[in-house]
């Protein structure tokens, strides 16, 4: 999908890329399975293959379970959970995996130990086999969270740690560990991120890690340019940062959250950071359960995006919800804008210069937005006309 971007190195990538995994696969983590994970030895690592073949699909179903996250990906025959919503959600998660055939499932990601992430996981893990479960050291006083390791020491289950750089194989489609950096005390900024590659398609996930945790995933050194962004912590202001979101420069954002949630998620902040950046907005709280399915280079979705652009209502507010203005710059033909955005090359221009006539239509963004706005969101003011 990105194929604006990518297009013409996909047969020189292919080559590389196939060669690189076999490197990482050969000697790049090579005590990781006995050193940093406190549990079995996983195996599980990528094998010598090349992603750009991507002949088996990739389905991303991102569940609606309320407030809370769930998603659920499949490759070829594989399949993994991050995260099964609150202690209500376990049954229903359970029968939707069984409604589309999964009978075990190769990685359980538990994000972090917060009750609408990892409130389903037990059901889960008592009712299908699980290879690999992916969980930070942190632990948490809850009955929620006993009850998951419970469950873990009654089916023998041990925990593998994630660790930042760490690559693991789904059928075609393969993820790397992108944070956290560390654990500490703050649930959220703890959460198990990754970036999810299938093919030219790529996919970020963060839990509800916030900008602290953020800046940690922008220091790993791994590229988090995506094509679709499951919205940190279910659209709140505190996460997806400007330099996240610059860096992840997603087309896509998909947003789990529950209608009318007392957070008042998403927050109008990070919908107006969507639209201001153009990026098509799917929600869980209104539009149930969304389903993207990647062939390796387009992707095909279950609905159309929102385009409510609806704040969620905080129960403390008596306000009602704020809808989002549609960004003046947006509409705006490129004659009557302040500058020209390059999003490939990620340069700015003046309206007038000869690059921007150059400039292919689809790379080109008409905006409004002051020098200093466009420089956070990380593009740099073009040599020849010096915006
Ligand atoms: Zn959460
Ligand atoms: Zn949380």
């Amino acid at each position: 999908m990105r194929g604006r971007r990518r297009k013409g190195k996909i047969a020189v990538m292919g080559g590389i890329t196939g060669l690189l995994l076999t490197v990482i696969a050969m000697g790049f983590f090579p005590d990781s399975g006995e050193g940093r994970n406190t549990g079995e030895s996983t195996g599980a690592y990528v094998e010598s293959q090349d992603i750009r073949d991507g002949k088996e699909e990739l389905e991303v179903h991102f569940l609606d379970v309320g407030q809370g996250d769930c998603t659920l990906i499949r490759c070829g025959d594989e399949a993994m959970l991050i995260d099964a919503g609150d202690n209500e959600q376990g049954t229903k998660i359970q029968s939707y995996l069984q409604n589309h055939g999964v009978d075990d499932l190769k990685y359980v990601v538990c994000t972090h130990p917060d009750e609408d992430h990892i409130g389903g996981i037990d059901v889960i893990l008592y009712k299908f086999d699980c290879d690999t479960i992916l969980m930070t050291e942190e632990e948490k006083d809850t009955d929620t969270y006993r009850d998951v390791v419970n469950t873990m020491a009654d089916k023998g289950y041990q925990r593998t740690l994630p660790v930042t750089g760490q690559q693991y194989s789904l059928g075609d489609a393969i993820f790397t560990i992108v944070g956290p950096a560390s654990t500490g005390s703050d649930s959220n900024n703890n959460s198990i991120s990754l970036v999810l590659e299938h093919g030219e398609n790529r996919f970020l996930f963060t839990g509800d890690a916030e900008e602290e945790e953020e800046e940690d995933i922008l220091g790993s050194g791994i590229s988090l340019d995506v094509d679709i962004y499951k919205a940190g912590h279910h659209g709140s202001r505190t996460s997806s940062s400007e330099n996240l979101l610059a860096a992840a420069s997603p087309l896509y954002a998909v947003i789990s959250c529950g209608e009318g949630n007392s957070y008042g998620h998403p927050h109008a902040e990070t919908l107006n950071h969507f639209r201001s950046m153009g990026v098509k907005v799917y929600r869980t709280d209104e539009q149930g359960s969304i389903v993207v399915t990647s062939d390796g280079s387009a992707l095909s979705w279950n609905c159309s995006p929102s385009e409510s652009w609806q704040a969620g209502e905080p129960t403390v507010s008596a306000a009602s919800p704020e809808t989002v203005p549609e960004p003046e710059s947006e509409a705006e033909a490129t004659g009557t804008a302040d500058y020209v955005c390059n999003t490939n090359t990620m340069k700015f221009h003046l309206p007038d210069c000869s690059s921007v006539a150059q400039m292919e239509e689809e790379n080109k963004l008409p905006t409004n937005a002051a020098k200093e706005e466009l420089m956070n969101q990380g593009y740099a003011p073009c040599n020849k006309c010096n915006p």
